[in-house]
């Protein structure tokens, strides 16, 4: 498939049961399901703390116990939240593409709720612990005095999320560099474009070939993509399900609907 702009109904016609696809989401699609983004989550009352004070070894090394507790506050939202229209469609789109690899830059689990398997959690889990010192992993426990401390080593315990600063795996990485170097059409959802390894996904799809589609509230990689939707991502995923579904193409039944 050769890149160049492309409007939303040539979109569509492209896509079919084999196309072999690769979905990027980031913080955007769960901001319908409440959950705020990183820049929405610097409002209020973490609003004087920088993300890398709150997101980095260096600030857990430097204040264990308000690491821990803004993470407690993110998953409190989370557990209290549902997956909305666009983490439906896009468990859906698993069904209805065989060939679609779905990656998350999101920790909240959100996917998983809405009925997606086989997706990639590239940033980890925010339900899942795993001790300072030697990773070894540990169900959520709350933080009472201080932070909670490793069975094994008692080492403290952080979420299991990659930081500023930190290595995503490398088997998942290459598992994503292969998606993407098959992939015939690549769709970022809510992301911004800012954090390294993702942000340079949409380029890596697009010199191997891929269509290139964006959804975005704000214009965001329209000089890189071959198509912008711009607005918000469960809507634009129901408009572009609805003209999937007026195709007649798929065997699988929509419940998204
Ligand atoms: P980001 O906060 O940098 O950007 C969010 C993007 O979503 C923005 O471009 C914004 O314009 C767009 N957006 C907001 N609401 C939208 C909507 N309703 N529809 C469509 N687009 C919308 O998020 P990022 O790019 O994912 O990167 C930030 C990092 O923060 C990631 O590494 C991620 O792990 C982490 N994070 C995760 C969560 C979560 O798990 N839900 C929340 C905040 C941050």
């Amino acid at each position: 498939m050769k890149a160049g702009k492309i409007d939303e109904h040539s979109f569509i016609q492209k896509l079919g049961p084999d196309t072999r696809i690769v979905v990027l989401t980031g913080a955007g699609i769960s901001a319908e399901s409440g959950i705020p983004t990183f820049r929405d989550a610097q409002d209020g009352l973490w609003s004087q703390f920088r993300p890398e004070e709150l997101a980095s070894p260096e600030g857990f090394r430097a204040n264990p116990k308000l690491v821990f507790d803004w993470y407690a506050w993110r998953r409190k939202k989370v557990l209290e939240s549902k997956p909305n229209k666009g983490h439906e469609i896009l468990a859906l789109w698993g069904q209805q593409f065989p060939h679609m690899t779905l990656i998350t830059q999101n920790v909240d689990g959100l996917h998983q709720a809405a009925g997606s398997q086989d997706l990639i959690e590239m940033h980890g889990s925010i339900h899942r612990l795993i001790c300072f010192k030697e990773r070894h992993p540990s169900p959520w426990v709350a933080a009472k005095d201080g932070v909670p401390l490793c069975m094994r080593c008692q080492s403290p315990l952080r979420p299991d999320v990659v930081w500023f600063g930190e290595m995503l795996d490398r088997r998942i990485l290459e598992h994503i560099g292969k998606a993407l170097a098959n992939c015939e059409v690549f769709l970022a959802i809510g992301t911004s474009g800012l954090v390294y390894p993702a942000a340079g996904f949409l380029d890596e799809a697009r010199a191997s070939g891929a269509l290139t589609v964006v959804i975005n509230r704000e214009r965001v990689g329209e000089d890189r993509c071959d198509l912008l939707l711009q607005g918000s991502a469960s809507d634009i995923l129901q408009r572009l399900q609805d003209s999937i579904q007026a195709r007649h193409v798929f065997k699988v039944s929509s419940r998204a609907r």
